[in-house]
C-alpha cells in the first residue's frame, strides 16, 4: 500500500518510509491510498471473534500488502496483550475502556503497535533511529514504554513543564535506558512545533535518523481503529446492532479519525461525536466551517489541550474538505472545567462508575446528544487514577484507588532534561547526541 501526503506536493511512499519518516516532506500527514471495506461475512460473525482476532482482520486491510501474514499476526497479538472491554454505565450509555494496557491510556494500543512495526522494519539496521515524541501527558508514557529496551532505537519525549500530572510524568521520566525525557518550558503546542520543525531541518536530518511517534505516524494512528470494531462486536453480543453513536474525547483527533476510518471500512456507526474541553477549535469549525487554530489553554482534561489538532488535516482529506460532509459524520460538543467536574461527580454518584476527566466529556456529550432508540458509547481514554489529584478534588480524597501498575511507576526517580521552547536549543541538544 502506498501512502500519500495530505498536502499532495510530494510523491507517495511505502508503508516503511511513512512509518520511518512520520511526517511527509511537504509537512503533510500520510494517508493510505485506499481504505478497503471488510466483507459482510466478517461483520456477520464479528461477535464470535476475540479482540485480537478482529484486530488482525482489520490490520490485514491496512498492512497486509507490506507485512507477511505471520509477522503481522505476531505484531497484532503481541500489541494487544490486554482487553478493551465495553462496560455498561446506565440505560443506553456504555464505556469503551481503553485503559487496560501497561500505561493505562488508549495510547498503549498505537504506541505498542508502532514500536513493534518500527523494530520489524529496522531489523538488521545498524544506525540508531531516534524517535521524537511530543506529549500532552499520555502519549509519552505509551510510546516510551512501548520502545523501552528496544535495540537501535532512542526515544526523546518532549513534554510541557508543569502541565502534565505527576503520575503521567513519572511514567516517562523514570525509565532510563533508551528513553530521554525533555522538559520544555512551554506548552504542548510548543513541544509539537519543536518535533515538527526538527523533521524539516536539513542539518538535523543529515546528522541523525529521526522519526515521530505522535499520532501523525500512521503506525500509531491506524491501529486505533481496532477497538472500534471490538466495541461493535461486544455490543452485538448484547444484542445491540444499530443506531450506535460513538463519542470520542478529542485533542489531536487521532483517535476520532481512526473511528472514521473504521466506518469507511464498513463499521455501522450512526455518527461520531467529538467531545472537546475549552480547546474547541474543531467544535467551532463544525459550527462555522472555519478552522482557526489558537494557542492551547490548560484544562483538567490536559491530554486534550491542543490548539491546532494535527489529525484535522486527515479529516479534511477524508471528506474532500467538505464542511457539509464532515458535519454529516460528526457533531461537536465542548465543556468547561466546571462542567467536566460536575458530570464526573454525577456519573460517579449516580451510576457508581468513575470516568476520568477526558472520558467524562465524552459521556456528557452522549447525555446531551442521544435520541430515543440510540445507544451511545464513550471512549474512556485513560484510567481515572492517572489524574488522581484532579479527580479526588471532585469526588473526595481517598476515593481513587491506584492500580498496581501505576504504583510501580510512582516509586521511580524523575530524570529529565530542561530545555527552552526555542528550536535552536532543541537542535543543538539533538546534534550533541549524534
Ligand atoms: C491523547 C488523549 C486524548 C486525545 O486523543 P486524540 O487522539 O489526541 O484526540 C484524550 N484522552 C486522553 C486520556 C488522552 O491521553
Amino acid at each position: 500500500m502506498k501512502y500519500y501526503s495530505t498536502n499532495k506536493s510530494v510523491s507517495e511512499v511505502s508503508l516503511k518510509d511513512a512509518v520511518i519518516k512520520g511526517l511527509a516532506d511537504d509537512k503533510g500527514l500520510f494517508m493510505p491510498e485506499r481504505i478497503e471495506a471488510l466483507p459482510q461475512s466478517f461483520f456477520d460473525n464479528i461477535h464470535k471473534l476475540s479482540f485480537q482476532e478482529i484486530s488482525f482482520e482489520v490490520a490485514k486491510k491496512f498492512f497486509g500488502e507490506d507485512v507477511p501474514e505471520a509477522d503481522l499476526k505476531e505484531l497484532v497479538y503481541d500489541t494487544l496483550c490486554f482487553d478493551c472491554p465495553v462496560v455498561h454505565v446506565n440505560d443506553t450509555i456504555y464505556s469503551l475502556e481503553l485503559w487496560h494496557g501497561p500505561t493505562l491510556a488508549f495510547k498503549d494500543v498505537g504506541g505498542r503497535f508502532m514500536a513493534r512495526l518500527l523494530s520489524y522494519f529496522l531489523k538488521g539496521n545498524t544506525e540508531q533511529v531516534n524517535v521524537l515524541v511530543a506529549t500532552s501527558g499520555d502519549t509519552g508514557s505509551a510510546v516510551a514504554n512501548g520502545f523501552l529496551g528496544v535495540d537501535g532505537i532512542h526515544v526523546y519525549v518532549l513534554y510541557p513543564k508543569g502541565l502534565v500530572s505527576e503520575i503521567q510524568e513519572k511514567q516517562f521520566t523514570t525509565l532510563g535506558q533508551n528513553i530521554t525525557a525533555i522538559e520544555v518550558d512551554g506548552t504542548f503546542d510548543d513541544c509539537q512545533r519543536l518535533v515538527k520543525t526538527a523533521f524539516l531541518d536539513q542539518e538535523l536530518k543529515a546528522g541523525l535518523t529521526l522519526t515521530s511517534a505522535n499520532s501523525i505516524n500512521v503506525a500509531r494512528f491506524l491501529p486505533q481503529a481496532f477497538y472500534y470494531f471490538n466495541a461493535y462486536a461486544r455490543l452485538r453480543e448484547k444484542g445491540i446492532t444499530d443506531d450506535i453513536v460513538m463519542s470520542v474525547p478529542s485533542g489531536n483527533f487521532g483517535n476520532l479519525t481512526a473511528g472514521l476510518f473504521a466506518k469507511k471500512m464498513g463499521l455501522p456507526i450512526k455518527r461520531f461525536i467529538a467531545a472537546n474541553n475549552e480547546n474547541d477549535i474543531v467544535y467551532k469549525y463544525l459550527q462555522s466551517g472555519k478552522y482557526e487554530p489558537r494557542a492551547s489553554v490548560s484544562t483538567i482534561a490536559n491530554a486534550m489541550d491542543v490548539g491546532d489538532p494535527s489529525n484535522f488535516a486527515r479529516i479534511l482529506d477524508l471528506f474532500d474538505h467538505s464542511h457539509e460532509a464532515i458535519k454529516a459524520e460528526m457533531k461537536g460538543y465542548r465543556y468547561s472545567d466546571a462542567e467536566i467536574r460536575e458530570v464526573l461527580k454525577a456519573v460517579h454518584d449516580n451510576y457508581d462508575y468513575l470516568p476520568d476527566p477526558h472520558g467524562a466529556t465524552g459521556y456528557k456529550a452522549l447525555e446531551e446528544d442521544l435520541q430515543d432508540g440510540e445507544v451511545g458509547v464513550f471512549l474512556e481514554t485513560a484510567h481515572p487514577a492517572k489524574f488522581t489529584e484532579t479527580v479526588e478534588k471532585i469526588i473526595g480524597v481517598g476515593n481513587v484507588s491506584l492500580p498496581e501498575k501505576l504504583a510501580e511507576f510512582m516509586k521511580g526517580e524523575k530524570l529529565s532534561i530542561p530545555l527552552s521552547k526555542e528550536f535552536d536549543d532543541f537542535r543543538d541538544f539533538l546534534l550533541k547526541q549524534a
